[in-house]
């Protein structure tokens, strides 16, 4: 049988044996690469994907494998980024959105990396975010000398992955080739170098990064884990830094909270300049939404800013999904949308994240995740398999719900509300130093969000 054949098979016995959502999340993007004699090397997007995967499902993985095929015995799992579905799709005529982001992708600099839809002069400036954008705008005039490392931190969709690639795209535009520029995320310069030392390449990495004027580095929380990638991205970090080349690192929390890292790198990013982005308050959001929506061309009452400001309030990421989805459901139809109309998409969007969301949907998402039945969670019992369970129930009714301890303790596991306080204040502080916690939870909030 073709190992591709094979493998669907082994998917689809899956699919039936776990969990949908958890089949999504873990194996969804599995591929099997190779069956080397008796072992079967598969492929998993990332190292947290990779570390489940073989945790929990290895030997169900293993025996279904031995189902089809009786001469494997092994499995041996990889890292390996994905080729994007653009690349897969084998539609000949894509359609006009899925054009327009096809030229986005494209249009990356293979050079620098760079995406040039990333600029300095579209990145809204307000008080959340100042104390980072001037940190980059000196950066830019005074390249390596004046604040090395820059390390830029802030929750999911806040503009650092922009910032720090409009420094980049900025640095070229006035310095034009006389500065190299190299941009990557944390991930793919972990990937690199596992490549590099399987295939014995290492000297090509090493000549790859230190020859650049300028490293940004794109969520560095991801970078640790593996010693050997810690260790070559310290030497990169001081090779470049002993010579003045300018460092730019981006994070989803500061320094003194990445967990993985070794000591020597995390003082290394405290000697340079530390600049937090925060949440954007109302005022600001509706800055974000003035500008965004003449940038797009795209005309919208003050009540539809408005009530796109009171009602986006997670990130800048969500406010751009909604004005995009009203550019396309525009485009589609032909014709300016009506208030109701609007008001309606705004909701649903909206509503789908904050308001809609009920606590059974997340003992039921938590219980699918951990695969564990809702009503253990709920339960009496004291196993031991549920208690990390329980500790993120409890924490995500109240981070998402902002439900009362008392209650809380009434819904799950029926104990004193002393026991709900305990279990919210050990995981909301495990967060910032557990990254495994950290993916755990994220993984987690997405199936809520999800979840009908
Ligand atoms: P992060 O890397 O922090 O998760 P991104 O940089 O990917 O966030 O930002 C998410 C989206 O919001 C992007 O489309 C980005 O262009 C937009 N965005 C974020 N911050 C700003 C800003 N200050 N001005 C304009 N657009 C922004
Ligand atoms: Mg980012």
């Amino acid at each position: 049988m073709e190992r591709e054949e094979l493998w669907k098979s082994v998917l689809s016995e899956l699919e039936i044996q776990i969990s949908r959502p958890n089949f999504l999340t873990w194996l969804k993007n599995s591929r099997l690469l190779d069956v080397k004699n008796d072992v079967a090397v598969i492929s998993l997007p990332n190292y947290f994907t990779k570390e489940w995967v073989e945790n929990k499902y290895n030997k169900l993985i293993i025996s279904t494998l031995k189902n089809i095929n009786y001469s494997i015995k092994k499995a041996e799992y990889i890292v390996e980024s994905i080729p994007k579905p653009s690349v897969l799709s084998k539609d000949p005529e894509p359609k006009a959105l899925e054009k327009q982001l096809l030229l986005q992708e494209t249009k990356i600099d293979p050079e620098t990396n760079l995406n040039p839809k990333y600029t300095l002069d579209s990145f809204i400036v307000g008080s959340f975010n100042e104390l980072a954008y001037s940190a980059a705008m000196a950066v830019v005039k005074n390249i390596g000398t004046k604040y090395n490392p820059l390390f830029i931190y802030g929750g999911v969709g806040l503009g650092k992955t922009h910032l720090i690639q409009g420094i980049g795209n900025e640095i070229k535009s006035v310095y034009k080739n006389k500065v190299k520029i190299k941009y990557v995320t944390s991930e793919k310069f972990t990937n690199e170098v596992i490549w590099a030392i399987r295939n014995r390449r290492m000297d090509d990495i090493k000549s790859a990064y230190r020859s650049v004027d300028v490293l940004l580095i794109d969520d560095i929380q991801f970078i640790g884990g593996k010693e050997k990638t810690e260790e070559e991205f310290f030497y990169t970090f001081n090779s470049l830094y002993e010579n003045n080349k300018q460092i730019i690192i981006s994070s989803d929390r500061p320094p003194k909270a990445l967990p993985v890292l070794e000591e020597r790198l995390r003082s290394r990013f405290e000697g340079g300049m530390i600049a937090d982005i925060t949440y954007p308050e109302y005022e600001a959001r509706v800055a974000i939404i003035k500008t965004k929506t003449q940038e797009k061309e795209l005309e919208l009452e003050q009540k539809i800013i408005e009530l796109i400001a009171k009602r986006a309030q997670r990130n800048i990421r969500e406010i751009e999904g909604i004005l995009n989805k009203i550019l396309f459901y525009q485009s589609t139809k032909g014709r300016i949308l009506a208030l109701e109309e609007l008001e309606k998409i705004v909701s649903e969007m909206t509503d789908k994240g904050i308001i809609n969301i009920s606590p059974a949907q997340i003992i039921k998402s938590v219980s699918d995740f951990f695969e564990i039945l809702p009503n253990d969670l709920t339960g009496r019992s004291r196993s031991k398999e549920l208690i990390e369970p329980r500790q993120i129930a409890i924490y995500l009714l109240r981070d998402m719900l902002d439900m009362s301890f008392p209650y809380i303790a009434s819904k799950i596991g029926k104990r004193d509300h002393s026991t709900a306080i305990y279990a919210y204040k050990k995981i909301n502080d495990n967060l910032t130093r557990n990254t495994n916690l950290h993916q755990k939870i994220m993984m987690i909030k997405e199936l809520v969000n999800k979840s009908e």
